[in-house]
């Protein structure tokens, strides 16, 4: 694919998975896409060449960076050491498409962006060295993993069989002819009325239990913080692991992976939107005696692969509300996924109950 202009709109035909029809509704976030978020936006990988021995890039040559969508034609740019790490970034500064090539400077820092990887040099530890790095997509290692024996298949595509609405209403989300569904969003006061919307959860509920699911969330160009590809998965109806476009961002408490307001992941192992993602969960259900807490949930959570959080423990409810806190969940609920007026989508979701000795 030759570049041509920075706003030429590419067509859901050429998405690779997103083969969604606008016809029926589909967000136009998934069918009109900027060619240079198409194939600039993303993760990279390479090295420091040319530093002199000894030199701190010599000794340390690996450099990764990631190219995140601000708005059309506007990124940001932020350099590491390597990617899924707690680390400061070496540089972090704006980049601007020009003539098919993101171009950025800064900070002793300058290069460029293109089809054939990103280059540039930095005045950095006494020198001014180069750097060479390609593009790289790190697909998550339980991307399409396999149910095991034992587990409820609980989304495969096909139907919305094993979910419904909050109130038991049928599920008004898309189901999309490549194998996901798509959050379906009101509108109008129209769609509102006509129970378009909503929150959707399963019909069983569960306890203990190892879940698997995958997400992807559109560019949305020009819409930053919680307004971008927001959306959860919840556990026991009320503990939410939070999904969000959190591509370059830092890993904060209300970010991809967080236990929302709770705690934040030890990494930030969000990719790139329009990627594939994965959640693999195990989740230990709160136990209760005589209507008091014994024990609190716990939850050891893999994001992409990455390990984020340890059979952490979940003090209270997610919510951001301190009333909301106070009322939680004393038995098996249901798993639920959010609508939060973002139009992600979600596939090969499966859950393993686990039973309590
Ligand atoms: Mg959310």
């Amino acid at each position: 694919m030759t570049m041509k202009t920075p706003a030429i709109l590419l067509t859901a035909m050429l998405l690779n998975a997103a083969n969604v029809n606008a016809a029926e509704g589909i967000s136009p976030a998934w069918t009109e896409v900027a060619e240079a978020d198409q194939t600039l936006m993303g993760d990279y990988e390479g090295e420091w060449v040319d530093a002199p021995k000894g030199h701190y890039f010599e000794i340390n040559k690996p450099l990764a960076a990631q190219v995140i969508n601000v708005r059309e034609g506007e990124y940001q740019l932020r350099f590491y050491q390597q990617h899924d790490s707690r680390a400061d970034p070496y540089f972090e500064g704006p980049g601007k498409l020009e003539g098919g090539e993101i171009r950025f400077s800064g900070n002793g820092w300058q290069g460029a962006v293109g089809n054939d990887g990103l280059t540039g040099n930095a005045s950095a530890h006494g020198g001014d060295i180069r750097f060479e790095l390609k593009k790289v997509t790190r697909s998550s290692p339980t991307l399409g993993i396999k149910p095991p024996s034992g587990a409820i298949v609980l989304f495969d595509g096909k139907n919305f069989d094993h979910w419904q609405h909050g109130s038991g209403r049928e599920v008004s989300w898309h189901l999309l002819e490549n194998g996901a569904m798509e959050v379906r969003s009101a509108k109008t006061d129209e769609d509102r009325k006509s129970g378009i919307g909503g929150d959707i959860q399963t019909k069983q509920s569960f306890g203990d239990c190892r879940v698997h699911l995958e997400f992807r969330y559109p560019v949305e160009p020009g819409i930053a913080g919680q307004g971008r590809g927001n959306s959860g998965f919840f556990l026991q109806k009320d503990y939410e692991v939070q999904i969000l476009n959190s591509y370059g961002l830092h890993g904060y408490w209300n970010e991809c992976g967080s236990l929302y307001k709770t705690s934040p992941p030890q990494v930030n192992a969000a990719r790139p939107p329009m990627e594939w993602q994965t959640y693999d969960i195990d989740y230990t259900a709160s136990v209760w005696k005589d209507g008091k807490k014994i024990s609190p949930p716990r939850i050891t959570v893999r994001h992409n692969g990455v390990l984020i959080h340890n059979d952490a423990e979940i003090p209270h409810v997610t919510s951001h509300s301190f009333p909301g806190r106070s009322a939680e969940p004393q038995g098996d609920g249901p798993l639920r996924l959010q609508d939060h007026n973002n139009a992600l989508q979600f596939r090969n979701i499966w859950i393993l109950p686990v039973k309590k000795d």
